[in-house]
Order: structure tokens, then C-alpha cells, then sequence
């Protein structure tokens, strides 16, 4: 399964904006984008003035690298929104919300999305008791997740059931600490999805 495996903090010098992708990292003083906010590259520091294109195209790169999905698959996640009933913008971030690899992150039980994504890929977890190892897989209202009993006393899992207690999911979810499980409720709305990004922008790339 193809992936992006360069610097992620250049991901974000390039978007110009914290994109979080690096867990506990981003909260600290390392942050790369917080000692060096200029794009990457020699002619990062250069200033550059963007059309309405440029600015629908870093938008999209920014949703895409956020959840983060490879462009073929982005492009596919937008072709389903558009062809579903409701706003387009939103359509496709719910459907991204609701990837297996993020309402893990969502639940708490790791950092990132990107090791998020790693603890499922490694089996960690079942969907409705069945063992899921995909992290596209799309979950719906009563879907319940959890640690498979085979591996809940393992490293990154061992601890969870106390630092769990102190995680805010969103109104969305529900958590179960103790079990090391989690329930989605509902699909999330717009304003349940705290994400500094314009949808509509992305809407306006695809749509030229
Ligand atoms: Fe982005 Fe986090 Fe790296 Fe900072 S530490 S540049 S927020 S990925």
C-alpha cells in the first residue's frame, strides 16, 4: 500500500499551518514549523503570490495531508461526496472522519493519525469483533471498536486503560476506557469536526 514516508513537518512548512501530524511533538518547543514557518526548500523564504487556483490547490493538499490519503484515493472520497445527497464540502470530511484509522485517533488511542493508522495496519484492532486491519475501512452508526483481547496487555496498550480516562472524544463517539473500546453514535455534522479547514476551496478545485 503506497504511503508518503518524507518529513511530515515539511508538510506543513509547505502548507504554511500546523497540520499536527507528528503526535505529542507538535505541543513542543521541536515543532520544525514553529522554529522555521517558511516553506521548505531554497527558495522557501521567497514571497509568492497566489491566484484563486493556488489557493484551492494548497486547500486541498492540506485536507488530503491532514487524514492523510494519497490523491487517488482523495479524488475517489470526493467523486462519492459529490454523488451523495447533502453538501459536498461536508460529505467529504465526514467520510474521512469515519476511516477506522481515524476514530482511532478520535478514541484516543494514539497520537496521530499516522500511528493511528500503524496500530490498525498491525491488527491491533477488531470492528464489531471482527479482526480489521484496514485503515480506510468506513464504520457506521453502532459500530463498536475495540483492542482485541489478544493484545490488549501489549506495549502501546498496556497503560491505555487509565490514560484513556482523561481523553475528550467528540459527541460523535463514545468511549469506553476500562474495555478499551470505543462506539460511533452517529455520523459527525460539520460542527462536530473541529478542523481549521475550508472544504468549500477543495469543492472549488475539483468543480474548474
Ligand atoms: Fe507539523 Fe507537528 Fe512537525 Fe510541528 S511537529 S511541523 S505541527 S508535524
Amino acid at each position: 500500500m503506497a504511503r508518503y514516508t518524507e518529513s511530515v513537518c515539511r508538510l506543513c512548512r509547505r502548507e504554511g499551518a500546523k497540520l499536527y501530524l507528528k503526535g505529542t511533538r507538535c505541543y513542543t518547543k521541536k515543532c520544525a514549523f514553529e522554529r522555521r514557518p517558511s516553506p521548505p526548500g531554497q527558495h522557501g523564504v521567497r514571497r509568492r503570490k497566489m491566484g484563486d487556483f493556488g489557493i484551492q490547490l494548497r486547500e486541498k493538499q492540506k485536507v488530503r495531508r491532514v487524514y492523510p490519503v494519497l490523491e487517488r484515493q482523495f479524488h475517489r472520497y470526493f467523486v462519492q461526496a459529490e454523488n451523495t445527497d447533502g453538501v459536498t464540502g461536508e460529505n467529504l470530511l465526514r467520510s474521512l472522519e469515519s476511516r477506522l484509522d481515524n476514530v482511532v485517533f478520535r478514541l484516543g488511542f494514539a497520537t496521530s493519525r499516522a500511528q493511528a493508522r500503524q496500530l490498525v495496519t498491525h491488527g491491533h484492532f477488531a470492528v464489531n469483533g471482527v479482526p480489521t486491519d484496514i485503515p480506510s475501512y468506513v464504520l457506521k452508526p453502532g459500530d463498536r471498536i475495540e483492542v482485541r483481547e489478544s493484545r490488549n496487555q501489549r506495549e502501546p496498550f498496556k497503560m491505555a486503560k487509565e490514560t484513556l480516562r482523561s481523553v475528550q472524544v467528540p459527541e460523535w463517539l463514545s468511549l469506553e476506557p476500562a474495555r478499551l473500546a470505543g462506539t460511533v453514535l452517529t455520523l459527525p455534522r460539520r460542527d462536530q469536526m473541529p478542523l481549521d479547514l475550508n472544504e468549500q476551496l477543495v469543492v472549488e478545485f475539483y468543480s474548474r
